[in-house]
């Protein structure tokens, strides 16, 4: 059955204002508190964790020195006793050699001694380091612990809008399907250029779309126009309905 003009525009009507509830709904969507707040959350575990490998670099930098330096002084202390046995071995009995044995000791004492100096050094540099790695998985923990909080209240919102959606969504086509597919098109396109807004109410000379009175001669020619035919405000490009 064929919808009368009238019928038709009214129909259109209808369907522009579902899709400007539906455009409400994805704005809705786009804009839900939680998922500023869910970027706020991966921001900070980005800077986590750019901050945990600079920090992890120059922890394991200074762990592997470490290390090298306890093998050193091993070596060193290995060497001593070495000497040191052989000293008390009695199997040298020059007393030069005995002597410049016991010179090595004390010289490489001295250099064990400096080695640790050393040793210390690095290991009160590294800890720092350990309590700021700690700390920062601490909270790279918390930061995505609220991340998937927020994810989660994220996802409950969508599905509860897009439930909404869907239901305006089949309504909106339900309408649409009464509506000549050319006329459809051009309010397609018009609404794309005009905010939202393709068709409106024509109202005491008044264009609804834009609020602008219509000249004299333009309502004239409107209201001479023959049923069915498409109205335009010239101003603002709107399908007008009488
Ligand atoms: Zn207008």
């Amino acid at each position: 059955m064929a919808l009368s003009s009238e019928v038709i525009l009214e129909t259109l009507l209808e369907v522009q204002a579902a899709d400007l509830v539906a455009d409400q709904l994805r704005h809705r969507r786009e804009s839900i508190p939680e998922r500023a707040l869910r970027a706020d959350q991966l921001r900070a575990l980005a800077a986590l964790d750019e901050e945990g490998r600079t920090t992890a670099v120059r922890f394991h930098d200074l762990d592997r020195s470490q290390r090298r330096q306890e093998d050193e002084i091993a070596a060193v202390t290995a060497k001593i006793t070495d000497i040191d046995r052989s000293l008390y071995s009695g199997t040298v009995s020059s007393p030069r050699d005995l002597q410049a044995m016991q010179a090595e000791i004390e010289a490489l004492t001295r250099r064990r001694a400096l080695m640790e100096e050393k040793l210390i050094e690095v290991m009160e540099e590294a800890e720092p380091l350990g309590v700021a790695l700690a700390g920062i998985e601490e909270a790279t923990a918390v930061h995505q612990a609220e991340a998937e909080r927020l994810g989660f209240l994220i996802a409950e919102a969508e599905k509860a809008i897009d439930g909404e959606l869907a239901e305006v969504t089949a309504g909106r086509d339900a309408l649409a399907a009464g509506v000549p597919r050319d006329l459809l098109v051009t309010y397609e396109r018009l609404r794309a250029r005009l905010g939202g807004v393709a068709i409106t109410r024509l109202e005491a000379g008044r264009c609804l779309g834009c609020h602008l009175a219509l000249p004299s001669g333009e309502l004239d020619a409107i209201r001479h126009a023959p049923p069915g035919a498409s109205l335009f405000h010239e101003e603002c490009g709107r399908l007008l309905v009488r």
